[in-house]
């Protein structure tokens, strides 16, 4: 296929650049300095197998000590490790129902009282009894605490030197922020400390205390809890955690990604986007890119606010296949098709053109007309958007869409969407963001936001 025939623009490409590698540079820089501080310079601590591991869980009432302690167990057993559970929460009425409800769903073995009333005392014996089974991991949930209350602070230093743990937990929530210093510390103070398990990172909370928390503790993270189910459990990884912590979505990954895809095809488009203008060969190049950016999940992983599911594995194969299937009918157009601005119309004008293609590149006629009913939704699309003044003025849609053109902007891109998907994205907002996103980070990389309202 020729080049586009290239027309230098007004925009200019090289403060785009730079200034895409300025933020870039900033954002490493940030990045980098926000890892370190996740590293607390010790190796994680680890299970050995063929020995009776003992882990106790300790943290402030309702940081998620039991829900963890489950998930653990669980992630564990699942590995083939032979785990159990005992419940020394004796100050909490229901705690053991709680934990014991946990286990058994997950099958778990369990161990707790409700009559005895010395957490020492069921720790011991449960312990006692597991390792006299062969059990590799035990796991012990305690009772929460307040940094005040200095009888329960002692009551986990007496658990603690009673079964000699091989590991203990800090359970923090990652809503906790400013007072996460200071309460870490104070486990830490008391008992030793040498793992950290942040929860509840599917809310709001971005999970910043946990860099307190490590600091304190002078622990690293292992795990984060991202829900209430006994799954929503996920080994510690540096880079995401970060990157959710800036709030960027793996925004250096798509950066990249964007800059592999070739400013100066980007350059030809804008310019005539700007005037409204939108070739079936633009759809084509569009689709092309769209492929070579990789696979469509990875890419909307990475942008902010999008989980990995937003398509399932099979949707995006189905995606892909359709994509290249309408390329496949586009190789078969000659280049008066492909650079007019009106394509569907030439092909209205002769019929027989639908035809032709559609011999040529072994499909229905039906199948080129449904493309051609694509292009003609986005060549509107196209237009309106060339018709909101100033939208394109410089390149850099992020310094000149003002706010109502920007809503205007996104109406449009609503109606052309399929609902399934605009609700899959989070309705208006998700979309809002997602564009906003765009702007901000691929500097009005109207390829790929076109391409992804095709889906
Ligand atoms: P504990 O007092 O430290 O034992 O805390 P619990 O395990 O009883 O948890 C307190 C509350 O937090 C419960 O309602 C849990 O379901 C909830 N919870 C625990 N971990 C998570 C998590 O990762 N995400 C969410 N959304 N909720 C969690
Ligand atoms: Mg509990």
């Amino acid at each position: 296929m020729p080049p586009l025939s290239m027309k230098r623009s007004a925009i200019d490409l090289e403060e785009m650049a730079s200034g895409l590698n300025k933020r870039k540079m900033i954002q490493h820089a940030v990045f980098k300095e926000l890892v370190k501080l996740v590293d607390p310079g010790v190796k994680a601590w680890t299970p050995t197998k063929g020995k009776q591991n003992i882990i106790m869980f300790v943290g402030l009432q309702g940081s998620g000590k039991t829900t963890t302690c489950s998930k653990l167990a669980y992630f564990y057993q699942r590995k083939g490790w032979k785990t159990c559970l005992i419940c020394a929460d004796t100050y909490r009425a229901g705690a053991f129902d709680q934990l014991k409800q946990n286990a058994t769903k997950a099958r778990i073995p369990f161990y707790g009282s409700y009559t005895e009333m010395d957490p020492v005392i069921i720790a011991s014996e449960g312990v006692e009894k597991f390792k006299n089974e062969n059990f590799e991991i035990i796991i012990v949930d305690t009772s929460g605490r307040h940094k005040q209350e200095d009888s329960l602070f002692e009551e986990m230093l007496q658990v603690a030197n009673a079964i000699q743990p091989d590991n203990i937990v800090y359970v923090m929530d990652a809503s906790i922020g400013q007072a996460c210093e200071a309460q870490a510390k104070a486990f830490k103070d008391k008992v030793d400390v040498a793992s950290v398990i942040v929860t509840k990172l599917d809310g709001h909370a971005k999970g910043g205390g946990a860099l307190s928390a490590v600091a304190a503790t002078k622990s690293p993270i292992i795990f984060i809890g991202t829900g209430e189910h006994i799954d929503d459990f996920e080994p510690f990884k540096t880079q995401p955690f970060i990157s959710k912590l800036l709030g960027m979505g793996d925004i250096e990954g798509l950066i990249d990604k964007v800059n592999e895809l070739k400013l100066d095809d980007n350059e030809a488009l804008i310019e005539k986007l700007k005037h409204g203008q939108f070739t079936l060969r633009d759809m084509y190049e569009q689709f092309q890119n769209i492929m070579k950016m990789g696979p469509f999940s990875q890419i909307l992983g990475m942008i902010p606010g999008f989980g990995t599911d937003f398509m399932s594995k099979g949707n995006e194969q189905e995606s892909m296949a359709r994509l290249k299937k309408l390329m496949t009918i586009m190789d078969s157009m000659n280049d008066q098709e492909l650079d007019s601005t009106d394509g569907a119309k030439v092909f209205s004008k002769q019929p027989g053109r639908i035809q032709r293609v559609a011999r040529g590149s072994g499909v229905s006629t039906r199948d080129v007309q449904e493309l051609l009913t694509q292009y003609t939704k986005f060549a509107q699309m196209v237009k309106k958007m060339g018709g909101i003044k100033g939208l394109f003025k410089g390149g850099d849609m992020s310094k000149n869409v003002n706010p109502s053109q920007l809503a205007k902007l996104n109406q449009q891109m609503a109606k052309m969407m399929d609902p399934r998907v605009l609700h899959h994205m989070g309705g208006m907002a998700g979309l809002q963001s997602m564009m906003r996103q765009f702007q901000q980070g691929a500097a009005g990389n109207m390829k790929g936001m076109m391409g992804f309202n095709n889906m």
